[in-house]
């Protein structure tokens, strides 16, 4: 039987439906709970710090208790690892449901479309607006729409700013009317993006331009999580016949439409499994309700998976060799960073041979080295550090006093280092250079350089 489809889902502007259910009230915790930890991590504090921030001019990121510093970026590479793991597994799993609910281009259509709503009215009289000739109303409500909706990207942008440079920094700034261009230019580019993206592409987005959209169908199998339409309950669709005998032939789809004026993709997902669907599970909900009022079971459409759909069973996601093996790898990456984040030294060193200066002779006879000794604190304290260098043949280490660091910050000494000719043959020989906190012994870093013996 043909399907029936509103001529207005055919037009390139979707206009949903309002829903109520579960997957609904899914998506608005989904959508409050991603954008507090989105505009509110910037303004939490930590230790005297932003609880979260990456400042490229000092080279430092701060995550909590964390200070990162260059030579960190293995968790940047681990954490990375961690992501695209847990992707390809939640993906194999779950199919789209990343894309229906923490998506952010779908998390802030949402919001767009909430604004929209509440400025112009439900779709019908969405539709009907854009349809009319310019007008008072229409210019009045247009631009009251896109108004609110650039307020809004240009929050999001400031706030992505706010966790490259200190939040209450740039608020006050801003309140006093300065700020600087580099950040105008980013907060501006990204509210620009937000306004495109979310609040006039949408779905489009979705459709045609998201690359994860076009990749996924390669991880997903028979046991993926997806939305489906039970066509051999629903099938054929049509209005309910009075006549028992006609009754009994029809299917429990009475056509209604709503599960196609809901989607926010504006597609009938009773034509089958199509790469449009972003799983959010707003047809589940308004054909549950459908399905509520005619006293039929619900589940007309559900979340299912292809086997369980097919066998009449329950979906039964752990089941695959591979999902074990995705979920093995990121418990052991997960487990190799925390271990190793436990016994990292809160200060880093950098040795740096000078190059610029080289090997002289002492009055007493022995060879000298000079270099460069980069000392990164990352605790909130000035700390003292105490150096010491072994190899073979050093004799002498200058300066001995302990090395004094800022609180959160970084020093560099000059530091020159003597071998006895007698012992070390010329050429160039490995060094050591030790720290050691003098107030931590225990804590220490060694890092290896070359000493040059002409
Ligand atoms: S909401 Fe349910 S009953 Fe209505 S058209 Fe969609 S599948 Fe059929
Ligand atoms: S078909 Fe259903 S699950 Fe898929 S995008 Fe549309 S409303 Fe969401």
């Amino acid at each position: 039987m043909a399907t029936t489809i509103p001529i207005h889902f055919v037009s390139s502007k979707v206009y949903p439906r309002l829903t109520g259910g579960r997957f609904n009230n899914w998506r608005i915790g989904f959508v409050l709970l991603t954008q507090l930890l989105y505009f509110g991590l910037p303004w939490l504090n930590w230790n005297g710090h932003q609880a979260v921030r990456f400042d490229f001019a000092s080279m430092r990121g701060y995550l909590f208790g964390l200070t990162l510093l260059p030579q960190d970026l293995v968790y940047l590479a681990g954490s990375l690892i961690i992501a695209a793991l847990g992707l390809f597994l939640w993906t194999m799993l779950a199919g789209r449901l990343w894309c229906g609910f923490s998506c952010p281009q779908t998390v802030y259509s949402q919001i767009m479309l909430w604004l929209e709503r509440w400025v112009e009215g439900p779709p019908n009289a969405r539709r009907k607006l854009d349809a009319a000739p310019w007008g008072v109303e229409k210019v009045l409500k247009k631009s009251s729409t896109q108004s609110l909706m650039l307020l809004f990207s240009l929050w999001t942008g400031l706030t992505l700013v706010g966790y490259f440079t200190p939040m209450r920094q740039l608020a006050a700034n801003l309140l006093a009317g300065h700020i600087g261009p580099w950040e105008a230019m980013f907060a501006l580019g990204y509210a620009g993006f937000t306004w495109l993206l979310a609040g006039h592409l949408r779905e489009q987005v979705c459709k045609h331009m998201c690359p994860y959209a076009r990749f996924q169908g390669a991880m997903f199998d028979d046991h993926t999580l997806l939305v489906a339409y039970d066509s051999t309950r629903g099938e054929p669709r049509g209005a309910r016949r009075k006549d028992a005998a006609n009754a009994a032939a029809q299917g429990d789809c009475v056509d209604c439409g709503l599960c196609v004026q809901v989607c926010p993709t504006g597609i009938d997902i009773r034509a089958g499994l199509q790469y449009e669907c972003i799983g959010c599970g707003l047809c589940v909900d308004a054909c549950d309700e459908v399905m509520d009022k005619l006293a039929a079971p619900r589940g007309l459409i559900r979340l299912t998976t292809q086997h369980a759909m097919q066998q009449g069973s329950r979906p039964r996601l752990w089941q695959r060799p591979r999902a074990l093996v995705y979920a093995a790898l990121i418990a052991t990456v997960t487990i190799a960073m925390l271990v190793s984040l436990a016994l990292r030294q809160p200060f880093r060193v950098d040795i740096l041979r000078d190059r610029a200066v080289m090997a002289r002779e002492t009055p007493d006879g022995n060879i000298e080295n000079a270099y460069t000794v980069r000392i990164f604190n990352t605790l909130p304290q000035a700390r003292q550090y105490r150096l010491a260098v072994s190899g073979e043949g050093v004799v002498a280490t200058a300066p001995a006093e302990p090395l004094l660091v800022p609180a959160d910050g970084e020093r560099s000494f000059i530091v020159t280092v003597a071998a006895d000719p007698n012992v070390l043959e010329r050429g160039s020989h490995a060094v050591q250079f030790t720290l050691q906190d003098a107030a931590n012994p225990q804590q220490r870093v060694s890092e290896e350089a070359r000493l040059l013996m002409p």
